[in-house]
């Protein structure tokens, strides 16, 4: 797994790289981008409402579910108001994160990925690793032995060339593609000024699922909102470049309601909350809420490379997996919580590659200090207690002083020692006093050093 991972890391951050050093104004994209995301934050009531009311207009649906299960409700209904059993789906990270699938196939229907890595996942009845390229962790040798083993009508010569490969799904899927009445995806924009909705991805899947099926559903997180159109262009520089280290996507589909002849005759588009705007109310965490899910923080991550993103546990691996999920479900959700705000190094290469400048370290450590009040419920610690004491000797000459007079006691007693050894105190701090040397108090400060040796000379006082 970390051969494959970190050849394919290595090998899209040095293509990232190059694309990124071609634009002469790329901080400035940067810039624009996290600026727009903060609007966007700022009054994501009244662009969450205009596009509701453009999209209606052009004869869409707009629904609004506050949490997972309420998303999954609706998604249930609507296809079971269609009568299909089947569903082709376009790859998407927030229908992973409401479980949708599992919602759907405990309603009886059946969902397709068409997205080759995520099929590949599906397939395996594997669980996605990377945001962009879920079957990352795979080799090809390991996806042809998936192919043969589970993929109905596989050709038994299938090798593991990468255009064998990709042709065995697509004549798997383009069948299943004609047949579909129901297509389910997400959406990288909404733009609140024409009401549209904006799928960009590289292998077409998404168009088929996008416009062949008589019925679209798209469940969207409300962040994903732009004010105007113009908004647009400016990511439309900054994701493909961060993610698949192309000048532009290979193809970006965008529509604005239903309209006859044209493209899916019933559309709908379900808001999800599930923890957005309790991110949104975190004044360091909200920045998080600007992510374009471009995958440039995880192909950089230390962390991720040798870990993979299986082991973060959560839906939203890496970097911004590790932001992102406490945030969403509070920190004292559980143990995963808690715990993925520490699986970082705080490097900051994260934090650099990333096209809206989420300041990922800094969220990383304002987390660590909530999991750490979460722990205690607000009552100091024996760490804090130590620290606040040690604040309060260090805050005063006089106090200090008198400290460091008191430590000169104990020096006498135990003599010329430099090292006391472990002492096993015992409470919360055992563990830690028992496997420390802990040293002996210097018989004289540093200032009753200087004092003594220098007398207060104008020589003594040159640094
Ligand atoms: S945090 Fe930044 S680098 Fe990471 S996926 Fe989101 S937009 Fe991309």
């Amino acid at each position: 797994m970390r051969r494959n991972l970190n050849h394919a890391t290595t090998t899209i951050r040095e293509k990232r790289a190059r694309a990124v050093g071609e634009l002469d104004d790329w901080e400035q994209l940067r810039l624009s981008g996290a600026a727009i995301k903060d609007e966007v934050g700022r009054h994501l009531d009244r662009y969450l409402e205009q596009f509701e009311a453009a999209f209606t207009a052009a004869g869409g649906h707009v629904h609004w579910a506050r949490d997972a299960e309420e998303a999954n409700r609706i998604v249930v209904d609507l296809v079971r108001a269609t009568g299909e059993t089947e569903v082709v789906k376009v790859k998407s990270m927030v229908t992973v994160e409401c479980a949708l699938n599992e919602a759907l196939a405990e309603a009886g229907v059946s969902a397709l990925e068409t997205d080759l890595a995520e099929l590949i996942v599906q397939l395996a009845d594997d669980l996605p690793s990377h945001i962009l390229v879920p079957a990352i962790h795979r080799s090809r040798d390991e996806i042809r032995e998936i192919f043969l083993a589970n993929m109905p009508a596989v050709r038994g010569d299938l090798t593991d060339e990468p255009a064998d490969l990709a042709g065995s799904a697509r004549s798997y899927l383009r069948e299943r593609f004609m047949k579909a009445k129901v297509g389910i995806s997400g959406a990288n924009f909404m733009i609140a000024e024409t009401g549209t909705l904006v799928v960009v991805e590289s292998e077409g899947n998404g168009r088929m699922c996008l416009t062949l099926p008589e019925t679209l559903i798209s469940v969207v997180g409300i962040e994903k909102i732009l004010p105007t159109w113009s908004d647009l262009e400016v990511f439309m520089q900054l994701l493909p470049r961060s993610s698949t280290a192309e000048r532009m996507n290979p193809y970006t589909t965008m529509w604005t309601g239903a309209h006859a002849g044209d493209g899916p005759k019933d559309v709908h588009v379900v808001l999800l909350d599930n923890g957005r705007t309790r991110a949104l109310a975190d004044p360091v965490g909200r920045q998080a809420l600007r992510c374009i899910r471009c995958s440039a923080c995880l192909n950089s991550c230390p962390v991720y490379e040798r870990v993979g993103g299986v082991a973060y546990g959560s839906v939203y691996p890496g970097p911004i997996g590790a932001i992102l999920n406490p945030l969403l479900n509070g920190v004292a959700n559980g143990p995963v919580e808690q715990s993925l705000p520490f699986a970082s190094s705080l490097c900051g290469r994260c934090f650099e590659v990333c096209p809206v400048r989420i300041d990922i370290p800094d969220v990383l450590v304002h987390l660590r200090g909530k999991v750490v009040d979460e722990a205690h419920h607000g009552v100091p610690g024996p760490e804090e207690l130590g620290m606040r004491a040690a604040g309060w000797f260090l805050a005063g000459p006089r106090r200090l002083a008198a400290s460091q007079r008191a430590l000169g006691i104990v020096s006498r007693v135990t003599g010329r020692r430099t090292m006391l050894g472990s002492i096993p105190i015992p409470g919360p701090a055992a563990r830690w006093t028992g496997a420390r040397d802990i040293p002996a108090p210097p018989r004289e400060s540093f200032r009753q050093w200087w004092k003594r040796t220098r007398n207060g000379s104008r020589e003594g006082r040159t640094p």
